[in-house]
């Protein structure tokens, strides 16, 4: 794809980002690889819901900028070392959607064996552990995680999508966050109902017939286990509890 085309995307993508509340403000960022050496990205300080595509900076594999009006994020260092460990990556999207952060603040991988599009397009969510932004800690804490799974969330902060291209990461944004939804939402039904082991066995086959390449781990947490009564389970519930009461207390 062209320098030009991928700026076009990022800037739609953005767009897409801001409408869907995945982030506010100057939240966020998101970038492509432009050759095997270069990235183009979106730059510190822009809200992304107004960047044009003449807005984004060039940088090399280090977030040294190479072109572009504005300065690098100093959360492309995340990006970079996607880029690095993971050389099948051709784009990352970094955002703060509400639930899936909601999670990620909570302490909470999104690894439950749950929804049959999240086990086929994302398998477990890991969380990677809390790190402090714009220092080194945020790409050591990602890396370990990111060679096995697309998707990682960050504790106490947001989510981090990789993919094979733009629309990819993008795409695990949007599936990251609904998954986290539905779970959270389940927690007031009466509590998920775990696929069996069985189930995701043959769930998890069906990557091979769509063709789905990436990296996922596999989610844990089967139906009929003893995990129904665990401490993580009583947890989710009181989670549940307080967001329904906290939402009857602003209508
Ligand atoms: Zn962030």
């Amino acid at each position: 794809m062209s320098e030009h085309s991928l700026r076009r995307e990022i800037a739609e993508i953005c767009r897409r980002l801001y409408e869907r509340f995945y982030l506010v403000a100057t939240d966020g960022n998101v970038s492509a690889r432009l050759g095997e050496d270069r990235v183009v990205a979106t730059p510190a300080g822009a809200n992304k819901g107004f960047l044009t595509a003449a807005d984004l900076v060039v940088t090399d594999l280090d977030g040294k900028k190479v072109s572009g009006p504005g300065k690098p994020s100093s959360e492309l260092a995340m990006h970079t070392r996607t880029y690095r460990e993971r050389p099948d990556v051709r784009a990352v999207v970094h955002a703060h959607p509400a639930t899936a952060t909601a999670f990620a603040c909570a302490g909470l991988p999104l690894d439950a064996c749950l929804m049959t599009e999240a086990v086929v397009g994302l398998g477990a969510v890991p969380l990677a552990p809390f790190a402090v932004p714009s220092t080194q800690e945020v790409p050591d804490s990602i890396a370990p995680l990111v060679r096995q799974s697309d998707v990682v969330l960050l504790a106490n902060h947001g989510v981090l999508a990789a993919g094979a291209s733009l629309m990819d990461a993008y795409n695990k944004m949007e599936g990251v966050e609904q998954f986290a939804k539905v779970l959270l939402f389940t927690r007031v039904l009466g509590g998920p109902k775990l696929l069996t082991s069985e189930q995701v066995t043959r769930l998890e086959a069906l990557r091979e017939r769509y063709g789905l390449a990436g990296k996922q781990m596999s989610c844990s947490g089967f139906g009929g286990s003893a995990a129904a009564s665990s401490e993580r389970e009583t947890l989710l519930d009181s989670i549940a509890l307080q967001v329904m009461q906290s939402l009857a207390r602003r209508s």
